[in-house]
Protein backbone atom coordinates (compact mmCIF):
# COMPACT_ATOMS: atom_id res chain seq x y z
CA UNK A 1 0.00 0.00 0.00
CA UNK A 2 1.48 3.28 -0.82
CA UNK A 3 1.04 6.17 0.93
CA UNK A 4 2.40 10.19 1.30
CA UNK A 5 3.19 12.24 4.94
CA UNK A 6 1.91 15.26 5.31
CA UNK A 7 3.24 17.44 8.17
CA UNK A 8 3.01 20.99 9.44
CA UNK A 9 3.86 23.84 11.92
CA UNK A 10 1.99 26.44 12.07
CA UNK A 11 3.84 29.38 13.39
CA UNK A 12 6.81 30.57 13.83
CA UNK A 13 6.93 29.71 17.29
CA UNK A 14 6.11 26.18 16.81
CA UNK A 15 8.85 26.14 14.18
CA UNK A 16 11.87 27.85 16.76
CA UNK A 17 10.96 24.90 19.30
CA UNK A 18 12.37 22.62 16.95
CA UNK A 19 10.62 19.25 17.87
CA UNK A 20 7.28 19.66 15.61
CA UNK A 21 7.91 18.54 12.40
CA UNK A 22 10.65 16.11 13.06
CA UNK A 23 8.33 14.55 15.69
CA UNK A 24 5.30 14.24 13.30
CA UNK A 25 7.45 13.01 11.09
CA UNK A 26 8.98 10.25 13.31
CA UNK A 27 5.47 9.28 14.71
CA UNK A 28 4.72 9.06 10.99
CA UNK A 29 7.51 7.01 9.82
CA UNK A 30 7.06 4.97 12.43
CA UNK A 31 3.20 4.15 11.77
CA UNK A 32 4.28 3.74 8.49
CA UNK A 33 6.96 1.32 9.31
CA UNK A 34 4.63 -1.27 11.42
CA UNK A 35 1.44 -1.14 9.37
CA UNK A 36 3.26 -1.92 6.07
CA UNK A 37 2.76 1.40 4.29
CA UNK A 38 5.59 2.67 1.65
CA UNK A 39 5.77 5.89 1.94
CA UNK A 40 6.20 7.49 -1.55
CA UNK A 41 6.33 11.38 -0.41
CA UNK A 42 6.30 13.52 2.17
CA UNK A 43 5.24 17.17 2.49
CA UNK A 44 5.88 19.62 4.93
CA UNK A 45 4.50 22.84 5.06
CA UNK A 46 6.39 25.61 7.68
CA UNK A 47 3.93 28.78 8.10
CA UNK A 48 5.28 31.57 9.61
CA UNK A 49 3.82 34.81 9.66
CA UNK A 50 6.02 36.04 6.53
CA UNK A 51 5.02 33.19 4.40
CA UNK A 52 1.25 31.81 5.31
CA UNK A 53 -0.54 29.66 2.32
CA UNK A 54 0.43 26.18 2.17
CA UNK A 55 2.16 25.45 -1.30
CA UNK A 56 3.19 21.55 -0.10
CA UNK A 57 -0.71 20.40 0.67
CA UNK A 58 -1.39 21.73 -2.79
CA UNK A 59 1.55 19.86 -4.23
CA UNK A 60 0.22 16.78 -2.49
CA UNK A 61 -2.91 17.28 -3.98
CA UNK A 62 -1.45 17.46 -7.40
CA UNK A 63 0.91 14.42 -6.76
CA UNK A 64 -2.13 12.44 -5.50
CA UNK A 65 -4.10 13.06 -8.75
CA UNK A 66 -1.58 12.07 -11.31
CA UNK A 67 -0.43 9.45 -9.26
CA UNK A 68 -4.05 7.15 -8.29
CA UNK A 69 -2.15 4.12 -7.23
CA UNK A 70 -1.40 6.25 -3.56
CA UNK A 71 -4.38 6.02 -2.11
CA UNK A 72 -3.23 6.81 1.87
CA UNK A 73 -2.44 9.89 4.12
CA UNK A 74 -0.85 9.59 7.29
CA UNK A 75 -1.27 12.84 9.23
CA UNK A 76 -0.87 13.51 12.82
CA UNK A 77 -3.99 14.77 13.39
CA UNK A 78 -7.02 16.95 12.40
CA UNK A 79 -6.33 20.32 12.57
CA UNK A 80 -2.48 19.25 10.81
CA UNK A 81 -4.43 18.61 7.56
CA UNK A 82 -7.06 20.86 7.09
CA UNK A 83 -7.50 24.63 7.82
CA UNK A 84 -10.39 24.99 6.10
CA UNK A 85 -13.39 23.42 4.41
CA UNK A 86 -12.08 23.20 1.50
CA UNK A 87 -9.03 21.42 2.02
CA UNK A 88 -11.62 19.12 3.11
CA UNK A 89 -13.79 18.78 0.25
CA UNK A 90 -10.62 18.33 -1.58
CA UNK A 91 -9.59 15.38 -0.12
CA UNK A 92 -13.12 14.08 -0.03
CA UNK A 93 -13.25 14.00 -4.06
CA UNK A 94 -10.04 12.29 -4.02
CA UNK A 95 -11.16 9.44 -2.56
CA UNK A 96 -8.10 8.56 -0.53
CA UNK A 97 -8.03 6.47 2.89
CA UNK A 98 -6.54 9.08 5.69
CA UNK A 99 -4.97 8.09 8.85
CA UNK A 100 -5.00 10.74 11.48
CA UNK A 101 -2.35 8.69 13.70
CA UNK A 102 -2.80 10.25 16.64
CA UNK A 103 -6.62 10.54 17.16
CA UNK A 104 -6.05 6.67 16.16
CA UNK A 105 -8.21 7.17 13.00
CA UNK A 106 -8.74 5.95 9.44
CA UNK A 107 -11.24 8.10 7.30
CA UNK A 108 -12.32 7.05 3.85
CA UNK A 109 -15.57 6.36 2.05
CA UNK A 110 -15.92 3.77 3.81
CA UNK A 111 -15.59 4.68 7.64
CA UNK A 112 -18.17 3.89 9.72
CA UNK A 113 -20.82 6.80 9.83
CA UNK A 114 -19.70 7.37 13.75
CA UNK A 115 -16.35 8.53 12.87
CA UNK A 116 -17.60 9.83 9.73
CA UNK A 117 -19.65 12.01 12.05
CA UNK A 118 -16.65 12.89 14.60
CA UNK A 119 -14.09 13.37 12.29
CA UNK A 120 -16.86 16.10 10.55
CA UNK A 121 -17.21 17.84 13.86
CA UNK A 122 -13.60 17.71 14.18
CA UNK A 123 -12.38 19.28 10.66
CA UNK A 124 -15.19 21.98 11.72
CA UNK A 125 -13.37 22.80 14.86
CA UNK A 126 -10.03 23.04 13.68
CA UNK A 127 -10.18 26.13 12.40
CA UNK A 128 -10.53 27.09 16.30
CA UNK A 129 -8.23 25.31 17.69
CA UNK A 130 -5.82 27.64 20.11
CA UNK A 131 -4.62 24.74 22.07
CA UNK A 132 -1.55 23.97 19.62
CA UNK A 133 0.85 25.64 21.67
CA UNK A 134 0.08 23.18 24.39
CA UNK A 135 0.59 20.30 21.89
CA UNK A 136 3.77 21.27 21.24
CA UNK A 137 5.36 21.92 24.59
CA UNK A 138 3.78 17.84 24.77
CA UNK A 139 5.87 16.93 21.92
CA UNK A 140 8.69 18.35 23.28
CA UNK A 141 8.65 16.70 26.18
CA UNK A 142 7.74 13.60 24.53
CA UNK A 143 11.11 14.03 22.79
CA UNK A 144 12.86 14.45 26.32
CA UNK A 145 11.15 10.95 27.37
CA UNK A 146 12.78 9.12 24.82
CA UNK A 147 16.43 10.84 25.59
CA UNK A 148 15.83 9.25 28.91
CA UNK A 149 14.67 12.28 30.44
CA UNK A 150 11.50 12.25 32.68
CA UNK A 151 9.65 15.37 31.64
CA UNK A 152 7.72 16.52 34.59
CA UNK A 153 8.14 17.34 37.86
CA UNK A 154 10.55 14.30 39.52
CA UNK A 155 8.90 11.92 42.20
CA UNK A 156 9.58 12.29 45.86
CA UNK A 157 12.47 11.47 46.94
CA UNK A 158 14.21 13.11 44.16
CA UNK A 159 14.62 16.68 42.93
CA UNK A 160 14.69 18.78 39.67
CA UNK A 161 18.20 20.52 38.98
CA UNK A 162 16.95 23.43 37.29
CA UNK A 163 20.79 24.43 35.79
CA UNK A 164 20.98 21.10 34.34
CA UNK A 165 17.06 20.54 33.55
CA UNK A 166 17.96 16.54 34.84
CA UNK A 167 16.67 14.64 37.74
CA UNK A 168 18.82 13.85 40.81
CA UNK A 169 18.57 12.08 44.26
CA UNK A 170 17.40 14.08 46.97
CA UNK A 171 19.83 13.20 49.63
CA UNK A 172 17.13 13.22 52.56
CA UNK A 173 14.42 11.27 51.19
CA UNK A 174 16.02 9.33 49.06
CA UNK A 175 16.90 7.01 52.03
CA UNK A 176 13.48 7.05 53.62
CA UNK A 177 12.00 6.22 50.31
CA UNK A 178 14.40 3.06 49.89
CA UNK A 179 13.27 2.08 53.36
CA UNK A 180 9.55 2.18 52.68
CA UNK A 181 10.00 -0.36 49.35
CA UNK A 182 11.87 -2.60 52.19
CA UNK A 183 9.38 -2.02 54.88
CA UNK A 184 6.73 -3.27 52.36
CA UNK A 185 8.65 -5.75 51.13
CA UNK A 186 8.90 -7.63 54.09
CA UNK A 187 5.35 -8.10 54.13
CA UNK A 188 4.53 -7.53 57.90
CA UNK A 189 3.03 -3.87 56.80
CA UNK A 190 -0.70 -3.14 55.17
CA UNK A 191 -0.62 0.16 53.61
CA UNK A 192 -2.33 2.11 56.24
CA UNK A 193 0.07 0.88 58.69
CA UNK A 194 2.97 1.60 56.39
CA UNK A 195 1.83 5.33 56.26
CA UNK A 196 1.69 5.83 59.62
CA UNK A 197 5.19 4.21 60.01
CA UNK A 198 7.07 6.13 57.67
CA UNK A 199 5.42 9.35 58.50
CA UNK A 200 6.87 8.94 62.37
CA UNK A 201 10.08 8.46 60.13
CA UNK A 202 9.99 11.40 58.44
CA UNK A 203 8.74 10.57 54.76
CA UNK A 204 6.11 13.37 54.38
CA UNK A 205 4.77 15.36 51.47
CA UNK A 206 6.66 18.64 50.12
CA UNK A 207 4.51 20.60 51.99
CA UNK A 208 4.85 18.97 55.44
CA UNK A 209 1.42 16.79 55.12
CA UNK A 210 1.22 12.88 55.63
CA UNK A 211 1.46 10.94 52.49
CA UNK A 212 -1.95 9.52 51.96
CA UNK A 213 -2.83 6.01 51.80
CA UNK A 214 -2.97 6.50 47.80
CA UNK A 215 0.20 8.38 47.58
CA UNK A 216 1.80 5.25 49.24
CA UNK A 217 0.34 3.25 47.02
CA UNK A 218 1.66 5.03 44.09
CA UNK A 219 5.32 5.50 45.12
CA UNK A 220 5.12 1.75 45.54
CA UNK A 221 3.58 1.31 42.07
CA UNK A 222 6.52 3.46 40.22
CA UNK A 223 8.41 1.86 38.53
CA UNK A 224 10.62 5.19 38.34
CA UNK A 225 12.29 4.06 41.49
CA UNK A 226 14.06 0.87 39.48
CA UNK A 227 15.52 3.11 36.84
CA UNK A 228 12.23 2.82 34.50
CA UNK A 229 9.27 5.46 33.96
CA UNK A 230 5.94 5.44 31.99
CA UNK A 231 5.10 9.09 30.15
CA UNK A 232 1.95 9.17 28.47
CA UNK A 233 1.39 5.56 28.53
CA UNK A 234 4.64 4.60 27.16
CA UNK A 235 7.30 2.98 29.00
CA UNK A 236 10.85 4.22 28.63
CA UNK A 237 14.46 3.67 30.66
CA UNK A 238 15.77 6.42 32.02
CA UNK A 239 19.22 8.38 32.77
CA UNK A 240 18.63 8.55 36.66
CA UNK A 241 20.08 6.70 39.28
CA UNK A 242 17.77 4.09 40.73
CA UNK A 243 16.54 3.72 44.36
CA UNK A 244 15.80 -0.12 44.42
CA UNK A 245 16.65 -2.72 42.44
CA UNK A 246 13.79 -4.64 39.97
CA UNK A 247 14.11 -7.48 42.01
CA UNK A 248 12.46 -5.55 44.92
CA UNK A 249 10.19 -3.48 43.11
CA UNK A 250 8.72 -7.00 41.46
CA UNK A 251 8.53 -8.23 45.26
CA UNK A 252 6.29 -5.40 46.07
CA UNK A 253 3.95 -5.65 43.10
CA UNK A 254 3.40 -8.99 44.33
CA UNK A 255 2.34 -8.38 47.82
CA UNK A 256 0.29 -5.14 46.62
CA UNK A 257 -1.59 -7.73 44.31
CA UNK A 258 -2.44 -9.66 46.87
CA UNK A 259 -3.15 -6.84 49.13
CA UNK A 260 -5.67 -4.75 46.50
CA UNK A 261 -8.70 -5.41 46.34
CA UNK A 262 -10.29 -5.25 42.46
CA UNK A 263 -10.87 -1.94 41.36
CA UNK A 264 -14.50 -0.47 40.77
CA UNK A 265 -14.80 1.17 36.85
CA UNK A 266 -16.65 3.88 37.44
CA UNK A 267 -16.51 4.61 33.40
CA UNK A 268 -18.74 1.72 32.92
CA UNK A 269 -21.48 3.91 33.04
CA UNK A 270 -22.25 5.43 30.15
CA UNK A 271 -23.22 9.24 31.37
CA UNK A 272 -20.58 9.45 34.65
CA UNK A 273 -18.49 12.64 34.43
CA UNK A 274 -20.80 13.88 31.89
CA UNK A 275 -23.57 15.18 34.40
CA UNK A 276 -23.49 17.75 36.54
CA UNK A 277 -26.55 18.39 39.54
CA UNK A 278 -28.34 21.33 39.03
CA UNK A 279 -29.52 21.85 42.33
CA UNK A 280 -25.75 22.45 44.21
CA UNK A 281 -23.41 21.93 41.22
CA UNK A 282 -21.95 18.79 42.19
CA UNK A 283 -21.04 15.83 39.48
CA UNK A 284 -23.59 13.41 39.06
CA UNK A 285 -22.46 10.21 39.69
CA UNK A 286 -23.77 6.43 38.97
CA UNK A 287 -24.37 3.28 40.94
CA UNK A 288 -26.31 -0.06 40.59
CA UNK A 289 -29.34 0.06 42.64
CA UNK A 290 -31.52 -3.51 43.28
CA UNK A 291 -28.68 -4.91 41.30
CA UNK A 292 -30.37 -4.30 38.24
CA UNK A 293 -30.72 -0.78 37.86
CA UNK A 294 -28.06 1.77 37.08
CA UNK A 295 -28.75 4.70 38.86
CA UNK A 296 -27.37 8.47 38.67
CA UNK A 297 -27.28 10.75 41.63
CA UNK A 298 -25.88 13.54 43.30
CA UNK A 299 -22.44 12.96 45.11
CA UNK A 300 -23.42 15.76 47.45
CA UNK A 301 -20.14 16.94 47.49
CA UNK A 302 -21.41 20.37 49.15
CA UNK A 303 -23.62 18.60 52.11
CA UNK A 304 -26.63 16.39 51.50
CA UNK A 305 -28.35 17.39 48.30
CA UNK A 306 -32.06 16.79 47.40
CA UNK A 307 -31.59 15.67 43.55
CA UNK A 308 -33.82 12.18 43.67
CA UNK A 309 -31.94 9.13 41.41
CA UNK A 310 -32.29 9.30 38.21
CA UNK A 311 -32.88 5.62 35.92
CA UNK A 312 -30.24 5.58 33.24
CA UNK A 313 -32.39 4.59 30.74
CA UNK A 314 -34.57 7.97 31.57
CA UNK A 315 -31.56 10.21 31.21
CA UNK A 316 -30.75 8.12 27.63
CA UNK A 317 -33.55 9.25 26.49
CA UNK A 318 -33.09 12.68 27.47
CA UNK A 319 -30.21 12.78 25.95
CA UNK A 320 -31.59 11.61 22.67
CA UNK A 321 -34.69 14.20 23.27
CA UNK A 322 -32.17 16.59 23.38
CA UNK A 323 -30.31 15.69 20.03
CA UNK A 324 -33.54 15.81 18.27
CA UNK A 325 -33.91 18.68 19.42
CA UNK A 326 -31.17 20.23 16.81
CA UNK A 327 -33.14 19.04 14.02
CA UNK A 328 -34.17 21.45 11.55
CA UNK A 329 -37.32 20.91 9.41
CA UNK A 330 -36.60 20.12 5.96
CA UNK A 331 -38.21 23.27 5.28
CA UNK A 332 -35.80 25.16 6.97
CA UNK A 333 -32.66 23.25 6.34
CA UNK A 334 -33.42 24.35 2.41
CA UNK A 335 -33.98 28.02 3.52
CA UNK A 336 -30.49 27.52 4.92
CA UNK A 337 -28.20 25.97 2.37
CA UNK A 338 -30.37 28.19 0.21
CA UNK A 339 -29.63 31.51 2.21
CA UNK A 340 -26.03 30.52 2.26
CA UNK A 341 -25.18 30.17 -1.54
CA UNK A 342 -27.06 33.35 -1.76
CA UNK A 343 -24.70 35.17 0.67
CA UNK A 344 -21.89 33.23 -0.76
CA UNK A 345 -22.69 35.07 -3.68
CA UNK A 346 -23.01 38.28 -2.55
CA UNK A 347 -19.30 37.82 -0.91
CA UNK A 348 -17.70 36.43 -4.39
CA UNK A 349 -19.36 39.95 -6.26
CA UNK A 350 -18.04 42.02 -3.29
CA UNK A 351 -14.52 39.85 -4.03
CA UNK A 352 -14.23 40.65 -7.16
CA UNK A 353 -15.16 44.54 -7.73
CA UNK A 354 -12.64 44.65 -4.62
CA UNK A 355 -9.54 43.19 -6.24
CA UNK A 356 -10.42 45.23 -9.13
CA UNK A 357 -10.34 48.43 -7.33
CA UNK A 358 -7.16 47.69 -5.35
CA UNK A 359 -5.31 46.31 -8.82
CA UNK A 360 -6.42 49.33 -10.27
CA UNK A 361 -5.29 51.42 -7.55
CA UNK A 362 -1.46 49.29 -7.57
CA UNK A 363 -1.75 50.05 -11.17
CA UNK A 364 -2.26 53.90 -10.53
CA UNK A 365 0.62 53.87 -8.15
CA UNK A 366 2.59 52.18 -10.92
CA UNK A 367 2.06 55.06 -13.61
CA UNK A 368 2.98 57.90 -10.87
CA UNK A 369 6.44 55.80 -10.58
CA UNK A 370 7.01 55.88 -13.61
CA UNK A 371 6.15 59.22 -14.53
CA UNK A 372 8.51 60.72 -11.72
CA UNK A 373 11.26 58.37 -12.65
CA UNK A 374 11.00 60.20 -15.95
CA UNK A 375 11.38 63.40 -14.51
CA UNK A 376 13.91 62.86 -12.25
CA UNK A 377 15.80 61.61 -15.48
CA UNK A 378 14.80 65.11 -17.47
CA UNK A 379 16.02 66.95 -14.05
CA UNK A 380 12.87 68.50 -13.23
CA UNK A 381 12.75 66.66 -9.81
CA UNK A 382 16.04 66.29 -7.51
CA UNK A 383 17.76 62.77 -6.31
CA UNK A 384 16.48 63.29 -2.53
CA UNK A 385 12.93 63.82 -3.85
CA UNK A 386 12.66 61.25 -5.95
CA UNK A 387 13.80 59.16 -3.55
CA UNK A 388 11.79 59.92 -1.01
CA UNK A 389 8.60 59.55 -3.60
CA UNK A 390 9.71 56.35 -4.69
CA UNK A 391 9.86 55.02 -1.09
CA UNK A 392 6.44 56.11 -0.28
CA UNK A 393 4.55 54.92 -3.41
CA UNK A 394 6.39 51.59 -3.39
CA UNK A 395 5.26 51.12 0.80
CA UNK A 396 1.46 52.04 -0.16
CA UNK A 397 1.92 49.35 -3.16
CA UNK A 398 3.15 46.91 -0.61
CA UNK A 399 0.14 47.46 1.95
CA UNK A 400 -2.03 46.99 -1.73
CA UNK A 401 -0.45 43.34 -2.41
CA UNK A 402 -0.88 42.52 0.98
CA UNK A 403 -4.29 43.27 0.76
CA UNK A 404 -4.82 41.31 -2.24
CA UNK A 405 -3.08 38.39 -1.23
CA UNK A 406 -5.55 37.99 1.88
CA UNK A 407 -8.61 38.73 0.25
CA UNK A 408 -7.35 35.20 -1.65
CA UNK A 409 -6.96 33.54 0.80
CA UNK A 410 -9.62 34.20 3.24
CA UNK A 411 -11.74 32.88 0.91
CA UNK A 412 -13.70 30.35 2.92
CA UNK A 413 -15.82 27.87 1.22
CA UNK A 414 -18.48 28.41 3.84
CA UNK A 415 -21.57 26.88 1.63
CA UNK A 416 -20.24 23.42 1.83
CA UNK A 417 -19.39 24.09 5.36
CA UNK A 418 -22.86 25.27 6.37
CA UNK A 419 -24.08 22.51 5.21
CA UNK A 420 -21.97 20.20 6.38
CA UNK A 421 -23.50 21.74 9.49
CA UNK A 422 -26.79 21.52 9.03
CA UNK A 423 -26.21 17.51 7.88
CA UNK A 424 -24.52 17.11 10.86
CA UNK A 425 -27.40 18.70 13.40
CA UNK A 426 -29.75 16.06 11.09
CA UNK A 427 -28.18 13.19 11.77
CA UNK A 428 -26.93 13.35 15.57
CA UNK A 429 -30.59 11.77 16.85
CA UNK A 430 -30.69 8.86 14.53
CA UNK A 431 -27.14 7.82 14.92
CA UNK A 432 -27.30 8.12 18.74
CA UNK A 433 -30.10 6.29 19.40
CA UNK A 434 -28.22 2.78 17.21
CA UNK A 435 -25.34 3.82 18.85
CA UNK A 436 -22.82 1.77 21.59
CA UNK A 437 -22.57 3.20 25.65
CA UNK A 438 -18.89 4.74 24.06
CA UNK A 439 -20.29 5.95 21.17
CA UNK A 440 -22.68 7.64 23.06
CA UNK A 441 -20.59 9.08 25.39
CA UNK A 442 -18.17 10.25 22.37
CA UNK A 443 -20.93 12.10 20.10
CA UNK A 444 -22.68 14.22 23.76
CA UNK A 445 -18.90 14.81 24.38
CA UNK A 446 -18.78 16.27 20.74
CA UNK A 447 -22.12 18.33 20.98
CA UNK A 448 -23.11 19.31 24.30
CA UNK A 449 -21.06 20.54 27.59
CA UNK A 450 -22.04 21.54 30.81
CA UNK A 451 -24.97 19.67 31.12
CA UNK A 452 -27.13 19.80 34.44
CA UNK A 453 -29.63 17.53 35.86
CA UNK A 454 -32.16 19.06 37.56
CA UNK A 455 -35.09 16.17 38.62
CA UNK A 456 -35.77 14.73 34.97
CA UNK A 457 -34.53 18.21 33.19
CA UNK A 458 -31.56 17.95 30.97
CA UNK A 459 -29.78 21.60 30.40
CA UNK A 460 -27.24 21.23 27.88
CA UNK A 461 -25.02 24.03 25.82
CA UNK A 462 -24.90 22.63 22.58
CA UNK A 463 -21.39 23.53 21.59
CA UNK A 464 -20.25 25.80 18.93
CA UNK A 465 -21.45 25.84 15.72
CA UNK A 466 -24.59 23.67 16.78
CA UNK A 467 -26.11 26.45 19.53
CA UNK A 468 -26.84 28.57 16.59
CA UNK A 469 -28.95 26.37 15.30
CA UNK A 470 -30.75 25.43 18.32
CA UNK A 471 -31.11 28.98 18.76
CA UNK A 472 -32.46 29.38 15.57
CA UNK A 473 -35.12 27.06 16.11
CA UNK A 474 -36.07 27.88 19.46
CA UNK A 475 -36.58 31.18 18.06
CA UNK A 476 -38.74 29.82 15.32
CA UNK A 477 -41.10 28.01 17.70
CA UNK A 478 -41.47 31.41 20.26
CA UNK A 479 -41.45 33.32 17.03
CA UNK A 480 -44.00 33.38 13.59
CA UNK A 481 -42.09 32.69 10.30
ZN1 LIG B 1 -26.62 18.11 44.15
Amino acid sequence: MKAVIYARVSSSEQDKEGFSIPAQLKLLSNYAKTHKLKVCREFIDVETAKTPGRAKFGEMIDFLRSNRDVLHILVEKTDRLYRNFKDFVLLKDLDVEIFLVKEGEKISKESHSHAKFIHGIKVLMAKNYIDNLSEEVKKGMREKAEQGDWPGKSPIGYLNNKATRKVEVDPLRAPLVKNLFELYSSGDYSLSKLRKKIYLDGLNSTNGMQLSKSMVEWILKNPFYFGEFIWKNERYSGNHQPLISRSLFDKVQSLLRRDGKPKTRKDTFIFSGLLICGRCGCQITAEIKKEKYICYHCTSGRGKCEQPYVREDIIDTLFAEKLKGMQLDDEAADWIVTALKESSRNEGLYRQTELMRLKRLYNSHQIRLDKAYEDRLDGIIDEKYWIELSKRWRAEQDTISDRIESLDTNSRDYVEEGMEIVELAQNAHSLYVKQNSSEKRDLIKSLLSNCTLNDRTLCPTYRKPFNHIVEGIQMQVMLPR
